[in-house]
């Protein structure tokens, strides 16, 4: 028997007819998904395929993680790919296949899975809003936004938006999926046809036809609503009922609404940069570290990004978050990003980058297999000729970093943490501890089962005798393989 199905509302819909399948033992090999006709759950119902041969055996939760971002892949073969491993590891028995990294359909999920990170990653950095009005009733601006991600992620970003312009209302619209936000409601909807690089007032009729239609019934206009999104996909919206309620109360509602309601104000051009920084400042309200604690390091990552805890992302390129396996048994965490960290996003890569890759190696630790921070992530520093001259972070600022290092250690859960230099051993041990005088192994079972001080390689570079400079190094490789005992 070949099956052939489509995929038409997403995850959930392939996480259910899989559950069918996967019951009713149909190898992958019998299964065509996404073919552009009625399958067979659409022309017969699911009630066809029996569940004769019994329960699969369970799922890892690392497939439940996998699968649910490789969902908003844009690639066809996502949902095969993934019927594909989730038979394998149940019925085929290969339960720790997703540990396989050199196993081609891992490899692929896990590419994937990569993409769409990397594509949330640029969304949250480049979607730019426009205002359009403010609403009557509340005071509230209202923003609009078009975007054009690779993959389809609006589902996966709404809350990151929600979160950081909570003070005002917004739309996002991209050809797979909208989102909508007003002051209490976050609502998903359908994606637009695609555009190129709309103008001003293209977006504007944009959120017209459609953010108007979703959360002011007066602004219904039923024709120009069919026209761009099919009416196949109003039973998808969670606002669909309403959608049809409003069509049939909508002229009613009208009359009254307009009498209260102005247009809104047609937007300012060339205001661009000034909301952006007016936006800055909202961020800055709304982004704040010890909100992300618990998140996994991909998000962490990503809300980092935005992080306004204090005022060196004013003067840094970008945040540099830690690198690194999550699964790492050493976590080391430096002091801050330098001038090359700054320019990279990567931490310690710069001279002292070096030196420490060095003596990590001489320790007989990889660096491939620790993951790698810093205390503060980002770059504080002062112009002199033509360098950017490092700064020591202030109390204020490592402090409000802390949460951050704090996260990323609950996410890590190292057997060996590792603190180079005072700033680090400062935010993570004791912020009155005496590097010269503790420096070693130290009692903290509750960062991790060993826990290491040492200098900061940037010491080592600054050791003019030689002869000390030899006896300084040695003394910190050894405290590095401290880590291996
Ligand atoms: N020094 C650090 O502590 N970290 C870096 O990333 C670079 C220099």
């Amino acid at each position: 028997m070949m099956i052939s199905l489509t995929i038409r509302e997403g995850y959930e819909e392939w996480r259910q007819k899989a559950r069918v399948l996967l019951r009713a033992r149909i190898e992958p090999a019998e299964v065509l998904w996404d073919v552009e006709r009625e399958g067979l759950f659409t022309e017969t119902g699911e009630d066809e395929i029996q569940p004769v041969l019994g329960t699969p055996p369970g799922v890892p939760k690392e497939f439940l993680r996998l699968s649910r971002t490789v969902a908003h892949h844009s690639s066809e073969e996502r949902w095969g790919l993934l019927y594909r491993v989730l038979w394998r590891l149940t019925w085929g028995k290969e339960k720790s296949l997703l540990a396989r990294r050199t196993d081609k359909d891992v490899d692929r999920l896990e590419r994937m899975a990569k993409e769409i990170s990397r594509d949330i990653h640029k969304m949250h950095a480049f979607v730019r809003f426009q205002k359009v009005g403010v609403d009557q009733k509340t005071g509230r601006e209202q923003f609009v936004s078009w975007f054009e991600p690779d993959h389809r992620i609006m589902p996966l970003t709404a809350d990151f938006f929600r979160k950081r312009f909570a003070g005002m209302n917004w739309s996002i619209f991209t050809p797979t999926g909208s989102a909508h936000w007003d002051g209490s409601n976050l609502k998903l909807a359908p994606g637009v046809p695609r555009m190129e690089a709309p103008t001003d007032i293209e977006l504007e009729d944009l959120w017209r036809t459609y953010y108007q239609s979703i959360f002011n019934p007066a602004r219904l206009k039923v024709k120009a609503m069919q026209a761009e999104m099919p009416k196949k996909y109003w039973k998808n919206l969670p606002e669909a009922e309403l959608i049809s309620k409003l069509i049939r109360e909508g002229k009613d509602r009208v009359g009254g609404m307009m009498e209260t309601e102005e247009r809104p104000a047609r937007p300012l051009q060339n205001s661009y940069l000034t909301r952006l920084e007016q936006m800055s400042a909202k961020a800055a309200e709304t982004i704040h570290p010890s909100d992300f604690s618990g998140q996994d390091l991909t998000r962490l990552r990503e809300a980092a990004l935005h992080c306004r805890a204090c005022k060196l992302h004013e003067m840094a390129t970008q945040t540099v978050f830690g690198e690194g396996p999550a699964d790492a048994t050493v976590m080391i965490v430096g002091e801050q990003p330098g001038d090359q960290e700054d320019l990279a996003g990567r931490p310690l890569i710069g001279p002292a980058g070096k030196l420490f890759d060095q003596c990590l190696q001489e320790a007989g630790l990889s660096r491939e297999r620790c993951y790698v921070t810093n205390a503060v992530k980002h770059f504080k520093w002062k112009q002199q000729g033509k360098r950017r001259l490092h700064q020591s972070p202030a109390v204020s600022e490592r402090k409000a970093c802390q949460p951050w290092v704090m996260a990323e250690l609950a996410q890590v859960r190292p057997e060996v943490l590792i603190c180079l230099g005072a700033t680090a051993a400062k935010s993570l041990i004791d912020p009155k501890f005496r590097l010269m005088e503790q420096r070693g192994l130290i009692e903290r079972e509750d960062l991790a089962p060993r826990v290491i001080a040492t200098v900061h390689p940037s010491y080592l570079l600054r050791v003019r005798d030689e002869d000390a400079a030899f006896q300084e190094k040695k003394r910190f490789v050894r405290e590095l393989s401290l880590a291996l005992l």
